[in-house]
């Protein structure tokens, strides 16, 4: 191999001219001396048109191109300007770098590359470049990428969701692409006006084409994609439907925590050290300071809990069933979210029954929301309602039945209360109840795409 080719393979360099290598021992450095091939010279850096020449420029710069081996490598070359009918006085093009950049195509691919790959501190380390430079070299080549495909096309079924950043005092909007499983567009803010942003940048026809969009249930992202996307079904993602169950369950926690500490005031006080072998059990502070670390028990998945805390979780189930059927109602959601889509169906509409039972408020009122999530189909208005076949021999009118003949609990000798407690006959069914049914019997059982 010729040595003008082989420097410029090592350089990553086409259709340039090699004119001669340096190495500069003290700085550690080689210089490449090139030109663009004929063809390639008097071109505008803007938009590659052939032009006439306009002066010298501000003589030779240098470009950086990937090390070889442990050296630094610059190329370095005139850079004259053209004169362009569009573009008018610019810096001539040049066949190894982009125009305006600094570096070689080579070395902005690799530092683009490896930022998708490893951490900032792996880029600027490697390669040997500021955190800023990684930036607008993500920037430039982004521009060249984004520029082949149309990210927006074909898109069906989108999500949106916000991230913070600066410790949660800046919020981008992001949109992801359910099919795919990638990133499609993102813009800072959370406003009215960032959600509509993208809409307008999706244009109606491709909006048309949208069939389901995933969000965090905020009304206004609701608002806004009803009026752009109203043929698409509105669901609320399986995160944020995880998270509020896990929020629910941390109230019933810091209820039970509250209780045991109001427990814990009326206790006698202890002194320091050692208490006597006679000293009066103080059973209240105790179960505060065991509650306060039970969080990371009843938060984390039960595959991953360690043995001391799977102790912690059965200790809660035999002493607090209602802070444990909590624990359970939260576990029960989770698990919906995994399983085949029909499966799922069915056992979401089980769990919302459940939960509109379990006589625990906050979960009580996260059923309502659910629901309420679960109900924004705009084919549904559209749609008669429908019972379910394996349900038709369960309808029952819920003035005939107040709940208390329908709550199934098991005796437990925790329960202080008879399980069915008797209530006079004249007793209303308690509101969510009759709510909850007034609601199923008439909008047809329906979650939506994103559980599969
Ligand atoms: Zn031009």
């Amino acid at each position: 191999m010729r040595d003008v080719s082989l420097w410029g393979s090592l350089l990553g360099v086409e259709k340039t001219v090699i004119e001669r290598i340096e190495y500069d021992e003290d700085a550690d450095l080689i210089v490449a001396h090139v030109r663009p091939t004929s063809r390639q010279r008097s071109r505008c850096g803007a938009c590659g048109r052939r032009c006439p020449g306009y002066d010298l420029g501000a003589g030779r710069r240098t470009w950086r191109a990937l090390d070889l081996g442990t050296v630094r490598a610059v190329l370095e070359a005139h850079a004259p300007r053209v004169m362009c009918r569009e573009h008018g006085v610019v810096v001539a093009a040049v066949p190894w770098a982009r125009h305006d950049a600094g570096h070689t195509y080579a070395f902005d691919e690799t530092v683009a590359w490896l930022a998708t790959q490893s951490s900032k501190s792996t880029v600027t380390v490697l390669m040997r470049i500021a955190w800023r430079t990684v930036g607008s070299i993500i920037t430039r080549v982004w521009v060249d990428v984004d520029a082949q495909h149309d990210r927006l096309a074909g898109l069906r079924r989108i999500g949106i969701d916000e991230i913070s950043y600066k410790r949660g005092f800046k919020f981008l909007m992001v949109v992801v692409d359910h099919d795919t499983r990638r990133l499609v567009w993102a813009a800072p803010g959370r406003t009215n006006a960032t959600v509509r942003q993208f809409f307008d940048l999706l244009g109606a026809d491709r909006c048309a084409q949208i069939t389901h969009v995933s969000a965090d249930g905020a009304d206004f992202i609701d608002t806004i994609v009803a009026q752009a996307c109203p043929n698409a079904v509105r669901v609320a993602d399986p995160f944020h439907v995880v998270k509020w169950a896990t929020e629910a369950l941390d109230e019933v926690r810091r209820g039970a925590w509250n209780d045991a500490r109001a427990l814990a005031r009326t206790e006698p006080k202890r002194g320091r050290g050692r208490p006597r072998a006679d000293a009066p059990p103080r059973p209240g502070s105790e179960r505060a300071v065991a509650l306060k670390g039970a969080r990371y028990s009843l938060w984390k998945n039960p595959e991953n809990l360690s043995e001391n805390q799977q102790i912690k979780l059965a200790w809660i189930a035999a002493t607090d069933p209602r802070l444990h059927r909590a624990y359970l109602l939260k576990e029960g959601l989770r698990v919906i979210f995994a399983m085949p889509y029909h499966d799922a169906v069915q056992a979401l509409e089980k769990w919302i029954g459940w939960a509109r039972r379990c006589r625990v408020p906050a979960f009580v009122k996260l059923q309502k929301s659910i629901v309420r999530h679960r109900g924004q189909d705009p084919r549904r208005d559209q749609t008669q309602p429908v019972q379910r076949l394996d349900r038709i021999d369960q309808h029952q009118d819920p003035a005939d039945h107040p709940d208390s003949v329908r709550i199934q609990v098991t005796p437990s000798p925790h329960r202080p209360r008879p399980t069915q407690p008797r209530r006079p006959p004249t007793n209303p069914p308690r509101a969510q109840m009759t709510h909850g049914y007034v609601r199923r019997a008439a909008s047809p059982p329906r979650i939506q795409g994103s559980l599969t």
